[in-house]
């Protein structure tokens, strides 16, 4: 990188009035909390920036991850935390007002849906669903993609929580993810599924209003080109993207690349003023 884009990055990264994390992969792997992720926390709160953390999650809202947060050692207050399941039952009902809904996920998913006011339908009653909304299902089977793949294919609306593959579990482990079921209908279907989090804007909109500030004085942090970094970018939010992997140059998507959280905490306090 020249001279010149490094001091735009720092001026950039010195302007910052608020920073959204993404979780999995980036605050936390698994069970373990993502090296430097306290000090980094930390270091912002101090100096009064303000801090979101928007997960994509399907299977959890809000008060599970914040409780999970917490145990992890880093506490969270209630407006901090995003999830995109909570958006789910809003989502459906702005695009189609309440409806009828055929949902495969956690029961956190169905609460989600019918406080937004939709009607949850069984799976065997299937002809009768006007939405269908997947998350990741702990009962997903073979029956139950049936039953969603036909609803489907017979005109309901197709939803998905998020379209991430997989999520990573632990070093080198991964479970799949919520658009890994919602793939196999789409596939039994023959129709493509609306995503509502990251990289859809929804997300974004609502973590940068929390923050408190402008979308380009907002940092999105996560390790997902796919949906941190791009979804970021169409918000009009500045991009960091947390990879320890590949040296190549990162994608345009990309502001600022960094190996890990300690990397960051030491670019954005060169950046505010050369302390280390
Ligand atoms: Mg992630």
């Amino acid at each position: 990188m020249k001279h010149g884009q490094d001091r735009s990055i720092a001026a950039r990264l010195a302007g910052l009035r608020g920073f959204a994390f993404d979780l999995d992969g980036t605050i936390w792997e698994g069970p373990r909390l993502m090296p430097g992720a306290v000090e980094l926390v930390g270091a912002l709160r101090g100096d009064e920036i303000p801090v979101v953390f928007a997960s994509n999650s399907s299977r959890h809202g809000a008060r599970v991850l914040h409780g999970r947060l917490a145990g992890l050692g880093i506490e969270s207050a209630p407006g901090e935390m995003l999830a995109a399941l909570e958006l789910a039952g809003e989502e459906v009902a702005r695009r189609m007002g309440a409806v009828r809904v055929l949902a495969l996920g956690t029961d956190e998913l169905d609460d989600v849906l019918v406080s937004s006011g939709h009607e949850l339908v069984p799976e065997h009653e299937w002809k009768v669903a006007q939405a269908v909304v997947v998350g990741i299902d702990p009962h997903f089977s073979y029956d139950r993609l049936r039953s969603a793949a036909r609803a489907v294919a017979a005109g309901a609306a197709f939803f998905a929580v998020n379209l991430d593959r997989r999520f990573p579990v632990g070093p080198d482990e991964f479970d799949p993810g919520c658009g890994a079921l919602a793939e196999a209908i789409a596939v039994a279907s023959g129709v493509r599924p609306v995503g509502i989090g990251k990289p859809e804007l929804p997300l974004f909109r609502t973590a940068i209003e929390r923050l408190g500030c402008e979308a380009h004085q907002a940092a999105m942090v996560g390790d997902s080109t796919a949906s941190d970094i791009e979804g970021g970018r169409a918000a009009g939010m500045f991009t960091i993207w947390l990879n320890a992997e590949s040296d190549g140059p990162p994608p345009d998507c990309v502001d600022l690349r960094v190996r890990n959280l300690g990397e960051l905490l030491r670019a954005w306090r060169e950046a505010r003023g050369g302390r280390v």
